[in-house]
């Protein structure tokens, strides 16, 4: 990605490989919606494990949760969000197109960059989804969808810590949609008033707030670069004291370069005792913390890393794109990291030949319970190849007519483009093997099995 990418290569990838397409596109779509594809589907999902597993399975102080997107409205009246989650809002008064108030420059006349029409004065408007419980559409049965799942977890703070028997420091983790009526999202998936969110409010004892905040800065930025992100698209910035939020003591956003320029990508927050504190106070329930070790009890401080499952998608995408000169044509090839990778493996016969059709099948089979495996057998072998390459498939396997003789397959992979031949029965060791990155020579490991047999 150091040569920035066009968002309209992406888009059109997207739509053209089956990742992303316009939400209701028969009826001319809906504005910054947007349904995931074949291939979007297994990305997202890739995300997802990954984040889970690097968050919750492979931590002992972090426990999963998933909680409702409607929730009490004392939640929201707690959290400060009816209150404080508003952005300012200016309307031509004759086309009535909207804009967020600081988009606007200040220093020239404020007047409709569409119909040179006069503006309102900035008003406030509320971002959350609103809507009503039950068959009365009256005041008392208003409710919102969440703009986050965090309080989810703080609402839950009792229930997760009493029922998992862990003490603190411990987080909470969660993964689920959350909705935010943006007055201009854009930029395709990056900004979108649907979308999912993976969070984790992660709960520490007062003064030890500052170290901890510093440990998962440092760890959520190299979740990116582990997965494969350049590291110099990536950066970290530090709120100033004028955007802080009103809960939060500290912020930092890690950036990524998306094609519009360094854009946040991840927000890692010290809520400090702001959450707990309020819904103690409206809930009336006492959420402070019983430290049995000290004695004392206290009302935990909160390190929330914020990311967003399609912001980091999209981030993900841009950064594999590559675009390259192969046999004097070019080659459109997603270098994602294996274990992002919609598809692992493609199983291609050489052709359509009916010889070939039984043991590429057969081979599918043998795979397709351990990998995600696409079978494709249309169009010449150098054109499916390509359509591998533009989905980000980090190997193919293809059947030819001598495999009918030596029970032996090429395996492709999509880098280096080294092709080498194993033995069938080895297959799906050597692909395991490979897609964990450890290098080791099959046809030299067959060799050794053979001889000891
Ligand atoms: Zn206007």
């Amino acid at each position: 990605m150091s040569d920035k990418v066009a968002m309209e290569k992406i888009v059109s990838l997207c739509k053209r490989r089956g990742f992303v397409f316009p939400s209701s596109e028969i009826y001319g779509g809906l504005a910054s919606c947007w349904d995931y594809g074949p291939m979007g589907v297994e990305l997202k999902r890739n995300i997802k494990d990954a984040w889970w597993k690097a968050m919750v399975q492979e931590r002992n102080d972090v426990i999963g949760i998933d909680t409702s997107i409607m929730m009490h409205p004392g939640v929201w009246k707690a959290s400060g969000h009816i209150d404080n989650f508003t952005d300012p809002l200016v309307e031509c008064k004759s086309c009535h197109l909207r804009w967020r108030a600081d988009e606007i420059a200040s220093d020239k006349p404020r007047t409709c960059t569409k119909c040179g029409g006069e503006l309102t004065e900035p008003r406030m408007f509320n971002l959350m989804f609103k809507t009503f419980m039950g068959p009365v559409e009256e005041e008392a049965s208003t409710i919102y969808l969440r703009p986050e799942t965090a309080q989810g977890m703080f609402v839950n703070f009792e229930n997760a810590t009493t029922t998992s028997r862990k003490r603190l420091p411990l987080g909470i983790a969660q993964i689920g949609k959350s909705f935010r009526n943006e007055i201009t999202p854009g930029n395709f998936i990056f900004r979108t008033r649907e979308f999912e969110h993976m969070e984790l409010e992660y709960f520490v004892k007062p003064g030890t707030d500052e170290a901890w905040f510093d440990y998962w800065v440092k760890e959520r930025f190299n979740w990116y670069l582990k997965l494969g992100i350049a590291k110099e698209n990536l950066r970290l910035r530090q709120h100033g004291k004028d955007e802080l939020a009103h809960y939060a003591k500290d912020c930092y956003d890690i950036e990524c370069l998306f094609p519009m320029g360094w854009s946040e990508l991840e927000g890692i927050a010290n809520r400090s005792d702001y959450d707990l504190t309020q819904h103690a106070k409206h809930s009336g329930k006492d959420l402070r913390y019983y430290d049995a070790e000290s004695g004392e009890r206290y009302v935990p401080y909160v390190i929330e890393p914020s990311a967003g499952v399609d912001r980091s998608l999209l981030a993900f995408l841009i950064d594999a794109y590559h675009e390259e000169m192969v046999e004097e044509e070019t080659r459109v090839v997603l270098r994602l990291h294996p274990s992002l990778a919609p598809m692992k493996v493609a199983v291609l016969p050489l052709s359509r030949n009916e010889k070939l059709t039984p043991l590429a099948k057969e081979v599918y089979r043998q795979l397709c319970p351990n990998f995600m495996t696409c079978y494709d057998d249309s169009q010449s072998i150098g054109r499916r190849y390509r359509r591998q390459d533009e989905i980000g498939t980090p190997f193919c396997v293809t059947i030819d007519f001598q495999s009918l003789e030596d029970n032996q397959v090429t395996i492709r992979e999509r880098d280096s483009l080294a092709q080498i031949r194993v033995p069938i029965k080895e297959l799906e060791q050597t692909l395991q093997a490979k897609l964990k990155g450890e290098r080791f020579d099959a046809t030299a490991l067959w060799a050794t099995r053979q001889k000891s047999q």
